[in-house]
């Protein structure tokens, strides 16, 4: 019973997280639509990549929450020790694994190729995940470059020197907002330049992450396990995307159902 209250109480958790950064998303999105875009009189410009990197950013954003990264995803275990399997003690897997998987103690379950663990999605990002965690993170980057283009020009054509330093520092902005000194949307507005520029590093961060573990085989933030690969430092990058998200990797973009090769066949990817 004290299992299930503890698993009620992460369930609970995972969907305010997952709501939180939904809200995030909408809540940025529409300032800088209506507020920003509109105020500085440049739509034409700036809605066309809004909303196409939004809508990848969202699209992938959920498959990366729903689409189930764990080993029990490739179906039963044997119940003989076999070859691409190992045994794993912790309680939410006590059985056979396959041996490219890692123990993740945030889902209580070993990921397959488990690269780390995302607090915004509340899942593990693995093998199964990690092809829409890459277009989630290079869209997120085009939505947020878009936005702070967007906002510096807001700056440069709306703030004086003397309102810039309230207005990037969003804190003071929202505390001028309940003392009446500010308007609710110069408020909102500050919200969002702060909010989009941190995602906006966020997203360099994570894309340089992704780039090394894909073409140096070197996990750089994280404990990820490396995608293996007998000669990725001699093959070119184009053939580098193709080993690992199949010929067709650029259907990523387009099509969401699409799977990668190591997706539609486990085990092909060796571990060091
Ligand atoms: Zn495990
Ligand atoms: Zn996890």
């Amino acid at each position: 019973m004290a299992d299930e209250g503890q698993q009620m109480k992460t369930i609970v958790g995972h969907n305010i997280v997952v709501f939180f950064t939904f809200f995030l998303i909408i809540f940025t999105t529409a300032v800088q639509i209506f507020l920003i875009q509109a105020e500085i009189g440049l739509m034409g410009l700036f809605l066309p990549p809004t909303m196409l990197f939004g809508s990848m950013m969202v699209i992938n954003y959920w498959k990366c929450v729903k689409i189930d990264s764990s080993s029990k995803s490739v179906g039963k275990p044997p119940s003989v020790q076999t070859d691409g399997w190992r045994y794993c003690p912790y309680t939410g897997c006590s059985g056979s694994v396959p041996v490219n998987s890692r123990h993740c103690h945030q889902c209580n379950v070993c990921v397959i190729q488990r690269d780390h663990h995302c607090h915004f999605t509340a899942n593990c990002i693995g093998q199964n995940t990690l092809p829409f965690f890459m277009v989630l993170i290079l869209s997120m980057f085009g939505l947020t470059l878009t936005y702070c283009f967007a906002n510096i020009i807001y700056i440069t054509t709306h703030e004086t020197p003397g309102t810039l330093i309230l207005t990037v520092v969003a804190p003071i902005q929202v505390l001028w907002y309940f003392l009446g000194y500010v308007t609710l949307s110069h408020c909102l507005i500050s919200l969002n330049i702060v909010i989009s520029f941190g995602a906006l590093m966020g997203s360099i961060v994570l894309n340089y992450h992704e780039y090394n573990l894909l073409f140096h085989n070197k996990p750089y933030l994280t404990k990820s396990m490396p995608i293996a690969s007998s000669g990725v430092l001699k093959m070119s990058k184009l053939d580098r995307i193709k080993e690992v998200y199949g010929k067709k990797w650029y259907m990523f973009f387009i099509d969401p159902t699409h799977q990668s090769a190591i997706q539609k066949q486990f085990g092909v990817t060796k571990v060091m």
